[in-house]
């Protein structure tokens, strides 16, 4: 199974992302790394934010979903998800086996377009359901390089 993100537009630079879970990339300029480093050195979510449109949107890129405007601006966003999608993944889409398996969940969140795909954690597969309320949990701070694995994981609000 594969969470790649293809997007049509070119002459924007692809960022690998490596997950422990699987693998993705994004499409960013300038936002993008505006976005790993609020990541990095905050701890914060943002979304884009295009002003003529109104309307944030993830993943971040460089021009609105909408009206294909340049975006310039990053706009906190409330961190607590909204899990819109899951599977339980047992092997990578490199064919090689989780020793146990992964939970990976489509993520939402207020007011906002898109999403996030990331592994979800401290969650019963019983208990797992679309619409749970979720929440990152960031690795410590000399831990984060400015990527998407600077979230550990997300992890039902309690
Ligand atoms: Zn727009």
């Amino acid at each position: 199974m594969s969470f790649e993100k293809e997007t049509k537009e070119v002459n924007l630079r692809t960022y690998k992302i490596n997950m422990e879970a699987e693998e993705y990339s994004y499409t960013t300029g300038n936002l993008g790394e505006q976005f790993f480093l609020k990541i990095k050195n905050e701890g914060k979510l943002t979304a884009a934010y295009c002003d003529k449109c109104n309307v944030r949107f993830l993943p971040v890129r460089g021009y609105c979903i909408l009206c294909g405007n340049e975006v310039k601006n990053l706009v906190y966003i409330d961190m607590e998800g909204v899990v819109e999608s899951f599977t339980i993944a047992k092997i990578s889409s490199k064919g090689e086996e989780f020793g146990k398996e992964k939970i990976i969940a489509y993520i939402k969140f207020p007011n906002t377009l898109g999403g996030l795909l990331h592994e979800l954690k401290n969650v019963k597969i019983e208990e797992l359901k679309i619409g749970m309320k979720v929440h990152p949990v960031f690795k410590e701070m000399k831990e984060r390089i400015g990527s998407l694995t600077d979230i550990s994981y997300f992890e039902p609000k309690t």
